[in-house]
């Protein structure tokens, strides 16, 4: 490979990687695959609900340049101090069976996209009701932008929020999400509520220049969704 693609593949998995530990304080290799605008997350569905007979074939780009991708991302893993954990990757029901990632079917292939890398920030009992997660869809990821003048690549416009897509950033109107509502964290218990009773959300991640690393921001949530929590809080706790 050339050498100034692989300098560039090497800054897009990191982005991908720290925007979902900053989300999810984990990260999968399916969360990087997406991230980098390799694995669309629709296909992944599908090959969650057991549809899709192994995750590389929805992968679109070539078996060496996976590997390579994944290569990079155990070793930033690694020298983030991250800790692996293995999981496992059962397809929805009816059929129930192990799913699995690669062409080959190479057991030491499968454990290492099996592998989470969890922040090691984290509780021993946190750890393990994280690894309870393994076969969720990833959340989607809506970054605050630095720069304020990015450009959406399907509509040229811009907006205070944006998601990564393979071509470039795209903003919530062509994504179907302008509805949603910002909703800051910092009241642990009215996100959790807002984002039980939301059908859509996404988390809002921003780089933080000084700590050089994605932070989370909070959530989108439909607005509804966010009035009916607040309202549920505030009668539980009147004045
Ligand atoms: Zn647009």
């Amino acid at each position: 490979m050339h050498p100034h693609n692989r300098k560039k593949l090497d800054e897009r998995v990191i982005r991908a990687a720290e925007a979902a530990l900053a989300a999810q304080k984990y990260v999968r290799p399916v969360d990087v695959l997406v991230g980098i605008g390799w694995l669309d997350p629709g296909a992944l569905k599908r090959w969650q609900r057991g549809e899709v007979d192994y995750l590389e074939r929805v992968v679109q780009t070539n078996l060496p340049r996976i590997s390579e991708a994944m290569k990079l991302f155990r070793s930033w893993a690694a020298a983030e101090g991250l800790t692996a954990s293995e999981t496992h990757y059962i397809a929805r029901a009816p059929s129930r069976r192990t799913l699995r990632f690669s062409k080959s079917g190479n057991p030491t292939i499968e454990k290492l996209y099996r592998t989470h890398w969890i922040s090691g920030e984290l509780s021993e009992r946190k750890r393990e009701l994280l690894a309870e997660r393994a076969s969720r869809a990833p959340e989607l990821l809506v970054i605050q932008p630095l720069n304020e003048t990015w450009k959406c690549h399907r509509c040229g416009g811009t907006g205070d929020f944006l998601i990564m897509e393979s071509p470039g950033p795209v903003c919530l109107r062509c994504t179907g999400l302008d509805d949603l509502e910002f909703l800051s964290a910092g009241d642990a218990l009215l996100t959790r509520r807002a984002k039980a009773k939301s059908a859509r959300h996404a988390v809002v991640v921003r780089f933080s220049k000084s700590r050089r690393r994605y932070e989370r921001q909070g959530l989108l949530v439909e607005p509804r969704a966010l009035t009916e929590a607040q309202r549920e809080l505030d009668r539980q706790n009147p004045g």
